[in-house]
């Protein structure tokens, strides 16, 4: 099979295509045919190998696709060759044409979400759904900053929070994201490059402040989002790239919470949960994964390059 391999450390052009032995399923495993493999951040601060991080080489890269079943492991049972789904995690990487799973890390793909978009739904939803519900423990009644909504994690959490009847204001850096953002469930949508818009945001809350801030950029926002937090409200550091300095006083004043938090970090029964929960949301429609750009698998270096270029909106894909 063919397989984008890396085999040091570096930019885009690190990613190469190859051809590479295809797996075979051992008893618990399922081999999976990738119609559409999701291109996340974190796939190029692990190419690069920011912090460290990066996987042992040489490897394929990735962590998400949506195809289906292959064949399937002795041991395997409740699921089957042809079946559609998506899947979390690999013991093979996901940039390939076919992906080796654990069946723990295999979720059905309903029939009316296309390849595409299955292969935009694990890291993106899987963060903004814990994010919101595991760590800021978002409910109905709530308002909510999006900051950064027109990216995959940002899309995600607002039709999460939509759909779990919070006041959602979501932000982006141009008009075409701004319009993403209204049209996937935002009431409010404002442009965090415009001066003065936290005092807009400020007077949406009728100068209460936001019960919970979704924070993409922290180095940028943390001082902004604790000056629009409201009293004992929860900032939830989802994406950070870089230092920041901040008045902790902002924080005592408000009784504030800024938590970080990692997908790493789920727990098995976590993973559970939240992914029974995004299968509903697909099958219910009340999820809409938003393709941004399409690219065959030998553009995966293309793909790195979109993926960290500011505007670009909805999820990057690549087809094998
Ligand atoms: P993405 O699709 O590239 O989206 C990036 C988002 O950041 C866009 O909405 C972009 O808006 C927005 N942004 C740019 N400048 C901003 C600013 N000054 N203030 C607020 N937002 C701004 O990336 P993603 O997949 O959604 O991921 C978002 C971040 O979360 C990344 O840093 C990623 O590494 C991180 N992440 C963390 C975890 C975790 O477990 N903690 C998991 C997944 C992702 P415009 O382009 O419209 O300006």
């Amino acid at each position: 099979m063919r397989a984008i391999r890396v085999s040091q450390y570096g930019g885009p052009a690190v990613l190469k295509l190859e051809e590479v032995p295809t797996p075979s399923p051992g008893p618990s495993q399922v081999l999976v045919r990738n119609h559409a493999i999701g291109i996340n951040p974190v796939d190029t601060y692990l190419r690069s190998n920011t912090d460290n991080r990066g996987p042992k080489l040489p490897y394929t890269p990735g962590s998400d696709a949506a195809g289906v079943i292959e064949a399937v492991g002795t041991a395997v049972a409740g699921v089957k060759p042809g079946d559609r789904v998506y899947f979390g995690g690999s013991l093979t990487g996901s940039y390939a044409e076919l992906s080796l799973c654990e069946q723990g890390q295999i979720h059905p793909l309903p029939g009316n979400a296309s390849f595409a978009q299955g292969a935009a739904v694990n890291v993106p939803y899987a963060t903004a759904y814990h994010a919101l519900f595991n760590r800021a423990h978002g409910r109905a009644g709530q308002s909510v900053l999006v900051h950064g909504a027109s990216g995959g994690v940002g899309i995600a959490a607002v039709q999460l929070a939509r759909a779990a009847g919070m006041t959602v204001i979501g932000t982006a850096g141009t008009d075409r994201g701004r319009r993403i953002v209204a049209e996937q469930g935002a009431h409010h949508v404002l442009d965090h490059t415009a001066p003065g818009y936290p005092d807009d945001l400020l007077k949406l809350t009728g100068n209460r402040g936001v019960d919970v801030v979704m924070e993409m950029l922290a180095n940028v926002n943390l001082q902004k989002d604790l000056n629009v937090i409201a009293m004992s409200g929860i900032i939830v550091v989802i994406g950070n790239r870089g230092n920041t300095e901040i008045n902790a006083r902002s924080a005592m004043n408000k009784d504030a919470a800024i938590l970080g938090m990692a997908l790493f970090h789920a727990s098995p029964q976590q993973l559970a949960g939240i992914h029974a929960a995004l299968v509903e949301g697909l099958r219910n429609g009340t999820l809409r994964p938003v393709i941004g750009e399409e690219l065959p698998l030998a553009q995966a270096a293309r793909s790195h390059e979109v993926v960290m270029e500011p505007g670009h909106h909805g999820k990057v894909v690549l087809v094998p």
